[in-house]
């Protein structure tokens, strides 16, 4: 179960009405039940339920089960697309363990709003249901301009294009350092997108095999190549 809370030996965990209800009301939990914690933070503590209501309730940490493990530092940039399929590529990422998500508005992006709320709770019930330890962040809504404006020195970028030819194979061959992938918008990108990217020095752009893959597709199979090629 996820906290906002620091978590430790001894610490007293007040519970909100929700998660009290989750507990209490659906797994059916009582005093003295052990109950797994994290907080994106400390890692993960056996904690056991120590005041169990309807309304609220009490947790004890008692030891830690876990360190905090940070996943490899990548980070997966895509343009938001239908509201679907963009909560499936923060949950699928957050699964494959980026560590930051960040969404961009592109020439061609056909939402330019989302609910970082709303995807950043995504992101924490991903990290809980594969047994994480830490939680992705979910970075604010970005121009794809100001993005690469303010690109960190040393980090890599896959840009994934469907009008690239051939296979991701490259992938293997380039540089190491913290990477990002670049997923673009049902439309794709523009030509200027395009010709912008190509040029960047830090840019690598890559096939994702023949076929046009649908972009929430297209994030999880950049996700497993870059894994496959470059994770640890
Ligand atoms: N412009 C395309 C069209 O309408 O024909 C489709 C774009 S595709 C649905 C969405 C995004 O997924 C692309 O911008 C790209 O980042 C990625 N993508 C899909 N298929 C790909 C492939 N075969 N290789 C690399 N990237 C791909």
């Amino acid at each position: 179960l996820y906290v906002e809370q620091g978590l430790g030996e001894g610490q007293t965990i007040p519970l909100t009405k929700e998660q009290a209800h989750y507990l209490f009301g659906v797994m059916r939990m009582a005093v003295d039940d052990p109950v797994l914690l994290f907080n994106g933070r400390d890692g993960e503590w056996r904690c056991v339920v120590t005041v169990a209501n309807k309304r609220n309730g009490e947790l004890l940490c008692e030891a830690q089960t876990k360190p905090l493990q940070m996943p490899p530092d990548l980070w997966l940039c895509f343009a938001p697309i239908k509201k679907a399929r963009t909560d499936f590529i923060v949950e699928k990422a957050a699964e494959m363990g980026a560590a930051r998500i960040v969404p961009v508005t592109t020439d061609f992006t056909n939402s330019e709003r989302i609910r970082q709320d709303r995807l950043q709770a995504h992101a924490v019930e991903a990290a809980e249901q594969c047994g994480g330890t830490y939680v992705p962040e979910v970075a604010e809504l970005t121009k794809l301009e100001r993005l690469l404006a303010d690109w960190p020195d040393g980090r890599q970028l896959m840009f994934c294009d469907e009008a690239e030819v051939g296979s991701a194979k490259r992938l293997a061959a380039s540089e190491g350092g913290p990477w990002a992938i670049l997923i673009g918008p049902e439309g794709g990108f523009s030509e200027a997108e395009r010709a912008k990217l190509k040029v960047l020095p830090f840019a690598h752009v890559v096939s994702l095999g023949p076929r046009i893959l649908r972009a929430d597709t297209a994030a999880v199979a950049a996700m497993t190549l870059w894994q496959q090629a470059l994770g640890d």
